[in-house]
């Protein structure tokens, strides 16, 4: 198979909203909605560095889709169009047939059109996804808009994504904590419900403690986190009993849960949005003014966290 081919086959699909001109050109030409800014996010997943060589080739489509909408989701913004560079050893039919179904179960569940793509051969399974969105520029959420006093918020539970990557390592059972890691949740709905009143946000890939100081360090301040309020599910306690699963909770990565800073005069109006949206978010800590991440349990025996999450190289 040809790469023209290879594309007609696999991803060629109707156009979506704001398509001037998809797939077939040199170039997608796009339409932003009026007051609208572009958003644009990219993310590669490398076989064996990002997943298990094992994992199934639909999961790779729907992670590597996925991880680019909570980016999105992280911005507040509207995921809308995407590109997709795809580097594999061989063209298999069988293997480019249930990544496309995986790719696009979760490019249709947000409305995500696929305008352009490339594809190469290379010595591994490279997948590189660009994702385009638009949001309304009063209405962009950053890393650098945390304050002293601001809750600390997370979405949806911690640390089950690398319990679940442990798993698949091991070829063990646990189809909840496996299935956290294979098909995150990108959280779009919430990002959007509460962009105009979240002060900042970020998406929790590398763990929460790495990308909570990210916030930290954008926003010039710091923050105490309790680690006996981080939401943990019921299935990462009974697999890792409590400490280990805190453990996980602070500096597993994976989850693309968000975490966010509110203002306290708008931590009420921000629950309610997100019970709205169908989020659980629990409040972890506060914002102070002290720079640094710093552990309490249960609001006491407080110590500086400086444990990195994932290392990129
Ligand atoms: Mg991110």
């Amino acid at each position: 198979m040809d790469e023209f081919e290879l594309i007609d086959r696999y991803f060629r699909r109707t156009v979506g909203h704001g398509v001037a001109l998809g797939i077939g050109d040199d170039g997608a030409v796009l339409n932003v909605p009026n007051g609208r800014q572009l958003v644009a996010v990219v993310d590669t997943t490398v076989a064996g560095v990002h997943y298990p060589d094992n994992l199934p080739a639909a999961d790779i489509g729907y992670r590597a889709v996925a991880v680019n909408l909570s980016d999105i989701a992280a911005m507040g913004a509207t995921p809308s169009w995407m590109t997709l560079a795809l580097t594999l050893p061989a063209s298999d039919p069988d293997w480019l047939e249930q990544f496309a179904s995986g790719m696009f179960a979760a490019a249709d569940a947000y409305g995500v059109a696929l305008v352009g793509g490339d594809t190469t051969r290379g010595s591994q399974t490279v997948v590189s996804v660009q994702l385009l969105g638009h949001a309304a520029s009063h209405a962009i959420l950053k890393r650098s808009g945390a304050r002293p006093g601001d809750g600390i918020y997370v979405s949806g539970t911690l640390g089950d994504a690398a319990a679940g990557l442990q798993l698949l390592q091991k070829g063990e059972a646990g189809d909840f904590l496996k299935e956290r890691f294979r098909r995150p949740e990108a959280r779009v709905t919430l990002g959007q419900a509460v962009a105009s009143i979240a002060g900042a946000a970020i998406d929790i890939s590398d763990g929460l403690a790495a990308d909570l100081d990210r916030i930290l360090t954008a926003s010039g301040v710091g923050a105490t986190v309790d680690r006996q309020a981080l939401p943990l599910s019921a299935e990462l306690l009974a697999w890792a009993g409590a400490d280990e699963a805190r453990r996980l909770a602070l500096t597993g990565g994976d989850d693309y849960e968000l975490c966010l800073a509110v203002p306290a005069v708008d931590e009420a109006e921000f629950q309610r949005l997100a019970r709205q949206a169908g989020v659980s978010v629990t409040r972890i800590g506060v914002a102070e003014a002290t720079p640094g991440l710093r552990i309490s349990t249960g609001g006491a025996d407080v110590r500086p966290l400086k444990e990195p999450g994932f290392r990129h190289f």
